[in-house]
């Protein structure tokens, strides 16, 4: 049987061991190289100590397929990694050509500053090592072989990293051949995880061994998310074939067939439709709006919105009656469709989404307790609404309250 190709994670960094930095490079790492099909069986993370250093490497190598390193590669003296990779392999540090290039190239027309012999450094790497060059950055990274192992030297910076992993998964590709990762995600919404679990039992049965399904919890949604290593084309199309069975179990649930984060899937379908939404936020205070502008390009179907946080700007300037909110209360179906009828005018748009709820800690009452919220989305052709029950904090729940409106948005305008 062929083995399967693994890894282990070395993090440097004295800052790292001291908790003033949070390691996030390994999560990151570990995801990126999972969805490649390699899996990774160990993490370490060591101080900015030479002996350390070596000895995690000399730990590691010939056991695992590829090592990655990360942190200590700074020009600065408590920055050690490249020093002591130079010495491990007994060779010197020479001036690499590329990574002088991309050195002068960042000093010249990204920073607009004068290099100094410091920053030159950053062009040298140990004798005999293969570049990859960093273009978020000015340490390269340094790919190494030893025994059976392959060795990538990666700066510590979170974003520098970040860039740089598509190329490390390319050179482990071009020596490994990595098996297909195949992964199906959608999301659900009001049901429990053990509840959902019961229902599904059965298909994680047939599913089984070949494929498994977790599922991921989070802000009043549930995410369930298929993988399975692939072979062939057969294999896959078998996975896609449980894919729709799950979406068929999970029908009556599901607010998603895709993982896609909800604004930007939004944000999607009105540039197709050349539609646009506007917002009308009590509970959320404007968060919804902020998420939807956090995508780029948002200008091109979003106008603008109203927090219209007490009941003088419900009425004042989105035209809810006295009377409704005397009769049905500022959280209630009534109201939140006359805010959505009052800001689809106001902003002109063609869409809208109109949030009012208790977040709490106080402000519930027995007949509406903390987390009740009603949500209204639509046209002024037809609204959808429908009225929720969270359970959690109160920044939690204005986070999930705009999901949940996001995400009914979404299957408005897909069901049009
Ligand atoms: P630089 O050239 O900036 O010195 P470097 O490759 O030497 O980069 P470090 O000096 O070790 O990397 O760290 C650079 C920055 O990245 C620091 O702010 C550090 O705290 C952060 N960092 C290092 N390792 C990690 C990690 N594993 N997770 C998250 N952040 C990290
Ligand atoms: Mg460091």
């Amino acid at each position: 049987m062929k083995r399967s190709v693994n890894a282990t994670i070395i993090t440097i960094g004295d800052e790292l061991l001291i908790g003033q930095v949070i390691d996030t490079n390994s999560a990151f790492m570990a995801r990126f190289l999972n969805r490649a099909g390699i899996s990774v069986i160990r993490k370490l993370a060591v101080s900015d100590n030479a002996e350390e250093i070596r000895a995690a490497i000399d730990r590691e190598v010939n056991g695992v397929s590829v090592i990655l390193l990360t942190g200590g590669l700074g020009p600065t003296s408590d920055d050690v990694t490249r020093q002591t990779l130079a010495d491990y392999f007994g060779v010197k540090m020479i001036e690499d050509k590329g990574a002088l290039r991309n050195v002068k190239r960042l000093y010249d027309k990204v920073y607009k500053k004068p290099l100094n012999p410091v920053n030159l450094r950053q062009a040298e790497v140990p004798e005999g090592c293969k570049v990859i060059i960093n273009k978020r950055g000015s340490a390269p990274c340094m790919q190494f072989e030893k025994g059976r192992s392959m060795i990538f030297c990666l700066p510590g910076v979170p974003f520098e990293m970040e860039g740089l992993m598509p190329d490390v998964i390319t050179a482990i590709r071009e020596r490994f051949q990595l098996p297909k990762v195949i992964h199906h995600t959608i999301a659900t919404a009001g049901i429990g995880e053990s509840e959902l679990a019961a229902i599904l039992a059965d298909f994680e049965k047939e599913i089984a061994p070949k494929t498994s399904l977790a599922y991921l919890p989070g802000l009043g949604i549930l995410r369930l998310r298929l993988t399975s290593v692939v072979t062939g084309k057969e294999e896959e199309e078998k996975v896609n074939r449980h894919a729709r069975v799950l979406k068929k179990l999970a029908h009556q649930y599901l607010i998603s067939s895709d993982d896609t984060p909800v604004e930007e899937a939004v944000g999607k379908l009105l540039l197709k439709k050349k539609k646009s939404v506007a917002t009308a936020e009590s509970c959320t205070g404007g968060f919804i709006a902020s998420m939807i502008t956090s995508v780029a390009g948002a200008s091109a179907y979003f106008p603008g919105g109203i927090v219209s946080y007490s009941n003088a700007v419900k009425s004042g300037t989105l035209g809810v009656k006295t009377t409704t909110l005397k009769k049905h209360g500022a959280v209630s179906e009534e109201v939140v469709k006359e805010m959505l009828k009052g800001v689809l005018k106001k902003m002109k748009s063609d869409y809208g989404i109109a949030v009012s709820g208790i977040m709490g800690p106080g402000g519930g009452s027995g007949q509406k307790p903390v987390g009740t919220v009603w949500i209204a989305v639509g046209s002024n052709h037809r609204v959808d609404t429908r009225k929720l029950h969270f359970r959690f904090d109160r920044k939690r729940n204005i986070q999930s309250t705009a999901l949940r409106a996001l995400f009914m948005l979404k299957l408005f305008l897909e069901n049009e």
